[in-house]
């Protein structure tokens, strides 16, 4: 399979080229140039185990790796998670299911893609022979799950920089009591929006960025919509025979990531009737989805953190497959963007998608709502998910993270502890910081003396 880039710029690439480029080099996002067909028996037969379905999905769009290898990198990303489903489907009511995608070592979805791409990454290097650092900025979710799919990995050191004070503790834990030497978690005095600007900084500094062999792991990797495709496959593969028409995908979302992974496999043959965007009060997408108009706001702080997004970096993926693959259309739209600050996408309901959104008060509601239907803990991303479901419909929340990441909104919704094991083990951990003053030339330095 051969990947193209949504503003037509660049000439396709192959798996392993797209896969360590992350951003395309025109600036557009890398999509596969065809969408094959699902496999049709697939569709009809119970769940396969994950990593087979994963090898199968994957393989149809890796050329690069042989198969034995990529069999390996498969089952080394997805071997160990806690449920033996990987992501198993409950059920809840008679037509309301919940995927649970918060089984990985993190706790969150975005495991899903980083447990893979921690294993290509040290693939490369073991091919290339060209050691690399792996540069990225975190509100939370994002660099533990990073630093738990790099952990340890030879040839690779991990910088993964965040704002001080305003992680919550358990995530913070999560990234700071690795025990691994290759991990440098920097805390940095400001927001998650300076952080992320000297991120911007360095990596936009091509001298500094190769000079330093630095690397991105950020969300519109196309391994990682990928990786993510394939549990959409798995949640209609457990579903009851008679329930597997008309189904709707409800998604707690923030980058797009997520739910567009899922209606990119829905165009390979995945018969799916609404995908519905659930955004917290930072809701750029519920109002693309109700307006046609695309148009940032200020990002108001939420109890779903890891949905408080004000540019959703996926959507011009979507934007290229509703411009039925004109790259030239999406480049001239994307152009206008980025000089007006907002745009007006024409025939914008042609598509099967719907929106909600909710407020921080409807997260708490929604948790008590659930717990007291169904006897069932959401966290405050999945929260989102359950805001005006259609009681008539075959319907799938996913449930993007643990409930135990986020005990105190837990704790004010029901006045529940929600406890997990592998966070009780690192309550007794060392966090282990490095101190570095929040500037780019001081970050570039540190990275300098600690280069891998
Ligand atoms: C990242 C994240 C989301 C948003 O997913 P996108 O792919 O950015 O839309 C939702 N919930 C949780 C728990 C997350 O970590």
């Amino acid at each position: 399979m051969q990947f193209v880039s949504t503003r037509g710029g660049t000439e396709p690439v192959g798996f392993h080229e797209a896969f360590a480029a992350g951003l395309a080099p025109d600036g557009g996002l890398y999509v596969p140039k065809n969408l094959p067909l699902l496999p049709s028996d697939l569709l009809v037969d119970d769940a396969l185990p994950y990593p087979a379905l994963a090898w199968d999905f994957l393989g149809m769009f890796d050329d690069d790796h042989d198969s034995e290898h990529l069999v390996d990198i498969v089952d080394r990303s997805y071997g160990d998670f806690s449920d033996t489903m990987s992501a198993p489907l409950i059920q809840l009511a008679e037509n309301l299911f919940v995927l649970e995608l918060f089984h990985g070592p993190t706790l969150s979805f975005k495991d899903f893609g980083l447990q893979l791409v921690g294993n290509l990454f040290e693939e490369q290097i073991e091919r290339t022979g060209e050691t690399i650092n792996v540069l990225g900025a975190t509100s939370g979710d994002t660099g533990s799950a990073a630093i738990h799919g790099l952990a340890g990995k030879k040839g690779v050191n991990v910088f993964i920089l965040y704002p001080e004070g305003r992680i919550s503790d358990l995530q913070e834990r999560q990234m700071t009591c690795t025990g691994a030497d290759n991990i440098f978690p920097i805390p940095i005095k400001g927001s998650f929006d300076d952080a992320q600007a000297i991120v911007k900084e360095l990596m936009g500094d091509l001298e500094t960025k190769e000079k330093l062999r630095l690397s991105a792991v950020n969300s519109i990797n196309i391994v990682r919509v990928l990786a993510q495709a394939i549990y959409y496959v798995h949640a209609y593969m457990q579903l009851p025979q008679d329930s597997r028409d008309d189904v709707n995908f409800v998604v707690p979302t923030g980058n797009f990531g997520n739910i567009f992974a899922g209606w990119m496999v829905h165009q390979m043959g995945l018969p799916v009737d609404q995908f519905v965007v659930a955004t917290n009060q930072n809701d750029i997408l519920y109002r693309l989805f109700t307006t046609g108009k695309y148009e940032p706001e200020e990002v108001h702080p939420s109890h779903a953190p890891s949905m408080d997004i004000q540019v959703a970096s996926n959507f011009e993926r979507f934007l290229y497959y509703h411009n039925e693959k004109n790259a030239d259309a999406t480049l001239s739209q994307m152009a206008q963007f980025m000089s007006e600050g907002s745009i007006e996408i024409p025939n914008f309901n042609a598509s099967n998608f719907t929106a909600t959104h909710s407020t921080d008060e409807d997260i708490l509601a929604n948790i008590r709502k659930v717990k007291e239907a169904y006897n069932y803990v959401v966290d405050p991303h999945t929260a989102c998910g359950f805001q005006d479901l259609d009681p008539d419909r075959t319907t799938v929340v996913l449930a993007t993270a643990h409930p135990a990441k986020f005990p105190d909104i837990i704790k004010k919704a029901i006045g529940e502890e929600v406890t997990e094991d592998s966070l009780e083990a690192l309550k007794k951990k060392k966090k282990k910081t490095f101190q570095v003053d929040g500037n780019a030339d001081a970050i570039r330095m540190f990275i300098e003396k600690n280069s891998a």
